[in-house]
């Protein structure tokens, strides 16, 4: 079943706990749960007598992106330990970057995070792109809200590509053979080039959707299955 908050009691003044207990005495197996606020999910697991799943919250995580995303360097490279990861964009607000930065070096990647200034967390270490992309293997890049573009990073909307995009000439200082990943959606030609996204040897991003559907279905059994 799929319940839009939008469509649920939420919208007439029910409190989330209650929805929660209200769902959990339909006595559900599996809780999927996507929201916005952070921890939603941890708060349910709370409430619920079923496994829950976080599918993301807020800023917070998005463990099965990150399964997925090490799933997909895994198929192409047969591995993830030993493999230098950039992860470039707006980190600050982005749950797959905060759920890759735990796992990937968990299963032994070196990971880089870099960014625009002010859209790194404070307890981020400096990087510039070029600096992050210098030898990666990986190249992942992640969606910056547009709007963010004039209000905090003071650019014309056309200037985030030259200066933190992932172009061509950029993606040629990675080492050889690297790859581009983006958990999707693209904003095309401002965090990524259109030829690169594009780019049928280098790009795993369709991959990425593909490994998704494997992973979720390996999260559901797993949980589903004791
Ligand atoms: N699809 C990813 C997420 O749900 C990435 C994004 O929206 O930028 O967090």
């Amino acid at each position: 079943m799929f319940l839009p908050v939008e469509q649920s009691s939420i919208k007439k003044g029910e409190t989330f706990d209650d929805t929660a207990r209200t769902l959990n005495a339909m006595r559900p197996d599996v809780i999927v749960v996507r929201h916005r606020e952070n921890g939603a999910p941890a708060r349910m697991t709370e409430l619920m007598d079923c496994a829950v799943i976080n599918a993301g919250d807020g800023t917070n995580e998005h463990p099965t992106q990150a399964l997925l995303d090490a799933l997909a360097i895994s198929i192409r490279f047969g591995r993830v330990e030993g493999l230098k990861i950039a992860i470039c964009g707006d980190i600050r607000h982005s749950r797959v970057a905060r759920s890759n930065a735990k796992l990937l070096p968990r299963l032994g990647a070196e990971v880089r995070l870099a960014g625009p200034p002010s859209l790194l967390p404070s307890d981020a270490p400096a990087l510039s792109i070029d600096e992050a992309i210098k030898g990666a293997d990986v190249v992942m890049m992640l969606r910056v809200q547009r709007e963010r573009l004039e209000e905090e990073l003071g650019d014309a909307p056309g200037e985030y590509l030259s200066r933190y995009g992932l172009t061509v000439d950029r993606l040629a200082k990675a080492a050889p053979g690297a790859v581009v990943m983006h958990p999707g959606p693209m904003n095309r030609n401002v965090e990524i080039a259109d030829d690169v996204a594009d780019d049928p040897e280098r790009s795993l991003i369709l991959l990425q959707v593909e490994a998704g559907v494997a992973t979720r279905m390996a999260c559901l059994e797993l949980v589903t299955s004791s």
